[in-house]
């Protein structure tokens, strides 16, 4: 009898231990995904996302189809879907990668149930993580709350397993079970198509993750600790995506690193940190699963929000008049992924100078961007707010004009982004407002036309944001 290899998150071969489990088994393997999107509700897969996991599965059938297997495709609930395609192909288990989002929890549970009922053992495997959320534990067994020595946990821990390749010998199935045609599931946008700059930008699939972490062992971690911060230049690894489906395993972007850092003798300590940094998002979802919702701090639920539809459009379509806020909103829109550090002063702005709930933002980087993450979403977008588990304080309020100057010194990201911007000086183009009318004139620049004037002004909004904390903190029980 086969056995089957539920595909979830973990869209890859190599190093992939529930598909390396279901092959040690000696049966025929029978490789299904399910596109659940009823079972995910509000954090089914948005716009970017779904363009990504179309071209991820199409490589994946490739992958699969020259190793002499198939992939069989289902849309709909794996509650029933799962021990129906079991019962019809006669499957002895099912091994699948694990996962950690509260909706995925109750699902899972649903189907081991399903599953037990009929005699059917499912095998859970460690493939999106290095450590299992619940083995990193306080010296009192309890989780953290906080990144610093959670981390250190982490390092103090036995290191993950050495990446393995994809099992030698693969056995095909007798019986395939009918398959619905990818292009039926209408993932990829069509009127209008969106995508031309995620397509330039993007090879999803096992063998464009292996490319990318190359060339970024080879060209930008030995300058990670400098370069990082800059949007300007490719200073990170642009793993994002690739990480969050599984298309490359996080032990072997681990390892990696390690070996080249060895060999070149450059530093891999903070590269590692944020591979943490992304653990530690995941544990905080495991034990806090109502993060993606509500603030990790209670004060937070008063909090005077404003409901401003205008001001929302205008930082997500990247016309809020900061240069390095609508580069950022415009990079996401066009790349479908935004630079850490512009992630986190796009999401200062939206949240501190508009007061505008985070959950609106999380929601609109959840449809827009292809590495839209449960976790390491949620979990930043608390940590701007102030609201997370280990956030930033909330009165430190980002300048956007100063964090342009300082991470984009000549302003190349906004001239790359915001083009009608690209003429005017270095000295200026963070704060065009400041410029005079010549040299607006000169740069082809009209404020309030080509180019919209501020819609807050940054000492007013930080003023009235550090109201509205001032306000909740003020309340009893703060
Ligand atoms: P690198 O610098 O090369 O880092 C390597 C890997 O570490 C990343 O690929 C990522 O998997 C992980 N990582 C790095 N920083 C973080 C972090 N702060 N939190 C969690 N993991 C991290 N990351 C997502 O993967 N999905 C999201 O939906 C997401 N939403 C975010 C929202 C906000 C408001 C902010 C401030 C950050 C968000 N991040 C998210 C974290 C971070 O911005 C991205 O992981 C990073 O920019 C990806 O680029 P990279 O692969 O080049 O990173």
């Amino acid at each position: 009898a086969p056995v089957i290899w539920w595909v979830r998150q973990d869209l890859r071969l190599g190093d992939n231990a529930a598909l390396a489990a279901a092959a040690a088994t000696g049966a025929p393997v029978l490789p299904v995904f399910v596109f659940d999107d009823a079972s995910a509700g509000a954090w089914a897969p948005g716009g970017a996302s779904r363009w990504w996991l179309h071209h991820s599965l199409v490589a994946l059938a490739d992958a699969l189809r020259s190793r002499g297997l198939p992939l069989v495709l289902r849309r709909g609930d794996s509650r029933q879907l799962i021990p129906a395609i079991v019962e019809e192909v006669g499957a002895q288990a099912v091994f699948a990668g694990r996962m950690y989002e509260p909706w995925a929890r109750e699902r899972d549970k649903a189907v081991a149930a399903a599953l037990a009922a009929r005699g059917v053992r499912i095998e859970g495997a460690r493939t999106a993580l290095l450590f299992e959320p619940w083995d990193i534990r306080t010296r009192t067994g309890g989780s953290y709350g906080v990144y610093t020595p959670f981390s250190r946990a982490c390092f103090n821990a036995a290191p993950p397993p050495q990446p393995k390749p994809a099992p030698a010998r693969l056995i095909p199935p007798n019986h395939v079970p009918a398959s619905d045609r990818l292009e039926a599931w209408r993932l990829l946008p069509s009127k209008p198509d969106w995508a031309g700059g995620l397509q330039t930008t993007w090879r999803p699939g096992e063998a464009g993750a292996a490319a990318r972490l190359e060339r970024f062992l080879r060209e930008a971690l030995p300058r990670y600790d400098t370069l990082r911060n800059r949007p300007d230049v490719p200073g990170t690894s642009g793993l994002s995506p690739y990480l969050h489906w599984g298309e490359i395993s996080p032990s072997e972007v681990w390892h990696s690193a390690l070996a080249a850092g060895a060999a070149h003798a450059v530093p891999t300590e903070s590269f590692l940190k944020e591979l943490i940094w992304r653990e530690f998002s995941y544990h905080l979802l495991w034990h806090r699963p109502e993060m993606p919702h509500v603030p990790l701090k209670p004060i937070f639920s008063r909090f005077p929000w404003r409901n401003d539809p205008v001001a929302l459009k205008a930082w997500q379509r990247g016309r809020t008049g900061y240069p390095i806020v609508d580069a950022g909103m415009r990079e996401l829109w066009h790349t479908g992924w935004m630079h850490n550090r512009v992630r986190m002063i796009t999401a200062s702005f939206l949240i501190k100078h508009l007061l505008i709930p985070w959950q609106e933002g999380e929601a609109w980087f959840w449809d827009t961007l292809v590495d839209a993450d449960l976790a390491a979403n949620s979990a930043s977008w608390q940590w701007v707010a102030g609201c997370g588990a280990d956030a930033a304080p909330y009165f430190r309020i980002f300048n956007p004009v100063l964090q342009g100057e300082k991470f984009d010194p000549q302003g190349a990201y906004v001239r790359r982004w915001v083009p009608e911007l690209a003429r005017l000086p270095a000295a200026l183009i963070h704060r065009p407002w400041e410029a005079s009318p010549l040299v607006l004139a000169e740069a082809g620049v009209v404020l309030g036309r080509t180019y919209p004037l501020p819609i807050v002004e940054h000492a007013e909004a930080r003023a009235r944001a550090l109201a509205a904390l001032e306000a909740i903190s003020a309340e009893k029980g703060a």
